[in-house]
């Protein structure tokens, strides 16, 4: 018997989520995907370029948490 289980993956790269600037501690909300492209943010309080680069573990540990999540909903 072949099983087989399709959803939709939701698109991870819309998901938002908190990042603090380096410099003068603002929370920022920055794009998963834009953390996945390694993309820089500037912060909205002292426009520093924010390297995301610097973030992708906290993005993985995300991404991780979700995946989570749909698997116990299936
Ligand atoms: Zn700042």
């Amino acid at each position: 018997m072949k099983l087989s289980i399709s959803f939709d993956v939701p698109d991870f790269d819309q998901y938002e989520i908190e990042i603090q600037c380096p410099v003068c501690r603002l929370h920022n909300w920055v794009k998963l995907g834009e953390i996945r492209r390694r993309e820089f943010t500037i912060c909205r309080g002292c426009h520093y370029n924010i390297l995301l680069i610097d973030h992708l573990g906290k993005y993985q540990k995300f991404i991780r948490s979700l995946e989570k999540t749909f698997n116990n909903i299936l």
